[in-house]
């Protein structure tokens, strides 16, 4: 029997507006997109924001198939979550066929979202006409309350709390729950217990993490989004098991995220921050739900100094080199080879040597295990870290 397995990629976790800002690198820039690979292989995508870009330049037409079937869940219209389109490379090749799902706004009426794509690609926003993107295009309205079937998976969508509205969805898969819930503020009783029924038991809640519970409460409050703390109360509310923060704030720096997450932990046991790169898998062996982070993107740390040469190019066009020490740098995360088996979602602290300018220096890093699997050495185990700071 094989168990059924779902994977969740985070393309865009950014809200508002994309950043990028070097002090945002590490959570990333883009704005919101989520990629759902259900274990039917059926494909739904989660918004479209900047992130669809880079989606579409990573393409994997879903099954292999000839007609490629994708299911596009959009929640709203606000810009962070449709900017991505004309940028998405595969509506523009024939043999694709896509399925949207969004509401009716009272401000677009009919085929609202077929208007946001004309809208979109309309003189003189964009130098390329509709009818380069030469994809199958079928747009399905829903409301809050549906509920509709696509493979073995069912999706139910809910109106949240949030100007102009917006809709939550809950997708159901054989191998677990995901209710996504970007753009919300709690305060409205009837669409606070809608979050409530999409994060019912589920296997990862996705909530709208843009403020602190501070700016809530004073000089945000009324703009539409959640904070950490509201996040951590729904999910205990709702029983779901893991907590993503989502939607975070163009003017969050990495730092000030790893913040967030250090203080929503204290309240909630399965918490991640959602990261650009981060993949989830559902359903795995164990069935507990495993985070792969990006290994490859680096962040500012203090601590750390490397020996380094620098080529470039001078203001007058001259090619240099040189050497110099580099003081900010650091991975996101380790890959550890263990005899011990820690606890998933517990804390580590990890003592490095580094060496610097006056001799090795000792690095302490403090961070928590997003991942654990079977180590190539016998009796280990390989635990993935993610440093939080
Ligand atoms: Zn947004
Ligand atoms: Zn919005």
């Amino acid at each position: 029997m094989t168990v059924p397995i779902a994977k969740l990629s985070f393309w865009g976790v950014r809200g508002s507006t994309p950043t990028v800002d070097p002090a945002t690198w590490r959570y990333g820039g883009n704005t919101p997109c989520l990629e759902l690979i259900a274990p039917d292989g059926t494909q739904f995508i989660l918004d479209c924001g900047t992130g669809l870009r880079m989606l579409g330049s990573r393409w994997a037409a879903p099954n292999g198939g000839k007609t490629a079937e994708t299911h596009i869940l959009v929640t709203h219209y606000h810009w962070d979550h449709i900017q991505g389109i004309p940028f998405f490379s595969p509506l523009y090749v024939e043999n694709n066929e896509f399925h949207f799902y969004s509401f009716r706004s009272k401000f677009l009426g009919r085929d609202s979202l077929k208007q946001v794509f004309e809208a979109q690609m309309a003189m003189p926003y964009f130098p390329v006409d509709m009818s380069a993107m030469s994809a199958k295009r079928k747009f399905k309205e829903v409301d809050g309350g549906d509920s509709l079937k696509v493979g073995e998976n069912k999706i139910t969508a809910q109106w949240l709390n949030h100007p102009q509205g917006c809709l939550g969805f809950r997708i159901e898969t054989p191998a677990g729950t995901v209710a996504y819930a970007t753009d919300n503020e709690p305060g409205d009783a009837k669409l606070d217990e809608n979050l409530r029924e999409l994060a019912a038991g589920a296997d990862i809640f996705i909530n709208d993490a843009q403020f602190t519970p501070e700016q809530l409460e004073t000089t945000r409050k009324g703009w539409g989004h959640s904070s950490w703390l509201e996040g951590a109360k729904v999910a205990r509310q709702a029983g779901a098991k893991t907590l993503v923060l989502f939607h975070h704030d163009p003017d969050s720096t990495d730092r000030m995220v790893d913040a967030i997450l250090r203080q929503a932990r204290e309240e909630f046991d399965s918490v991640f921050a959602a990261s650009e790169g981060m993949v989830v898998t559902l359903g795995a062996p164990g069935d507990r739900v495993q985070a792969h982070m990006p290994g490859t993107r680096t962040a500012l740390r203090r601590e750390a100094q490397f020996h380094a040469k620098v080529r470039g190019v001078t203001e007058g066009g001259k090619d240099f080199e040189e050497e110099t020490m580099v003081r900010d740098i650091s991975l996101q995360g380790a890959l550890i080879s263990l005899k011990h088996m820690p606890r998933l979602q517990s804390e580590l602290q990890v003592t490095m040597e580094a060496p610097g300018a006056d001799g090795v220096q000792t690095m302490k890093l403090r961070g928590y295990v997003v991942r654990i699997d079977a180590g190539a050495e016998k009796g280990h185990s390989a635990v993935g870290v993610v440093f939080t700071d």
